[in-house]
């Protein structure tokens, strides 16, 4: 096949994103943009499963942003206490909370340059909110996001900000929520940063990685995977 190029290999990667993983989205359970916002703050550096097994919990306990911002810190850390830096993401969530009642209602504002006024709130956290909660159009850059853009030759930066702006350039904006999505999900399933199964991609040949780490190591590059394969991340139905 053929290799396709710029704008042909972006449209190319977001038709089999959409394909693979069409209905990715926050994997982090929440009823509302508070919820979710107080969940984001809590993922860093912890696994969206660990989150979700401590925020039921905690949302009936802090139902509103009043109830968080009033809350007894020691009670709070200890009900974060294995999400880890629980210290940080207690103050962050209650003092994140104080600020949602004294400027914007106790409401979560949907605007970028609002939320990232708020305690513990960076880009990373405002995109999954606006994304997720209000349907506009953020690209998220965690791990696997700035991981799988350097690999995908999207991005050059470490810089979680830098390789937002580079995402911004070359994806549309109405898939910036989706993509970013697609991508994490992507990076746990298939490109994992410890082992990537690139053999088995279904980005294989639109991917510059595979040839760079065979160069780097003496190999000849893993053929791509031969379309109708099953590709890692394909869940199979059942029947
Ligand atoms: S080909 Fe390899 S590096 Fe590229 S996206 Fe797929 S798994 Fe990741």
């Amino acid at each position: 096949m053929a290799k396709a190029t710029g704008s042909r290999r972006i449209e190319q990667m977001l038709l089999r994103l959409d394909e693979r993983y069409p209905e990715a989205a926050t994997a982090l359970t929440h009823e509302d943009p508070l919820q979710l916002l107080v969940a984001t703050i809590l993922s860093a550096q912890c696994t969206d499963d660990r989150v979700n097994r401590v925020t039921p919990p905690l949302f009936r306990k802090y139902p509103d942003a009043r109830a968080f911002a009033r809350a007894d810190i020691r009670e709070l850390e200890e009900m974060v206490r294995s999400t880890g830096f629980f210290r940080n993401k207690a103050r962050n969530i209650r003092e994140c909370c104080r600020g949602l009642l004294e400027r914007f209602g106790g409401e979560v504002p949907s605007k970028l340059e609002d939320l990232v006024t708020l305690p513990g709130v960076g880009r990373k956290t405002a995109n999954v909110v606006l994304g997720n909660s209000f349907g506009i159009p953020g690209i998220t850059v965690d791990t696997h996001v700035g991981r799988l853009s350097r690999r995908l030759g999207l991005s050059r930066h470490e810089d979680p900000v830098k390789v937002e702006f580079d995402l911004m350039k070359v994806i549309p904006e109405s898939r910036w929520s989706t993509f970013s999505m697609q991508l994490i999900w992507h990076g746990r399933r298939v490109c994992s940063s410890r082992r990537p199964l690139c053999g088995d991609c279904f980005l294989s040949d639109l991917c510059p990685y595979p040839a760079r780490a065979s160069r780097k190591k003496g190999r000849p590059a893993p053929r791509p995977r031969k379309s109708g394969a099953p590709a890692a991340g394909t869940r199979r139905r059942a029947g």
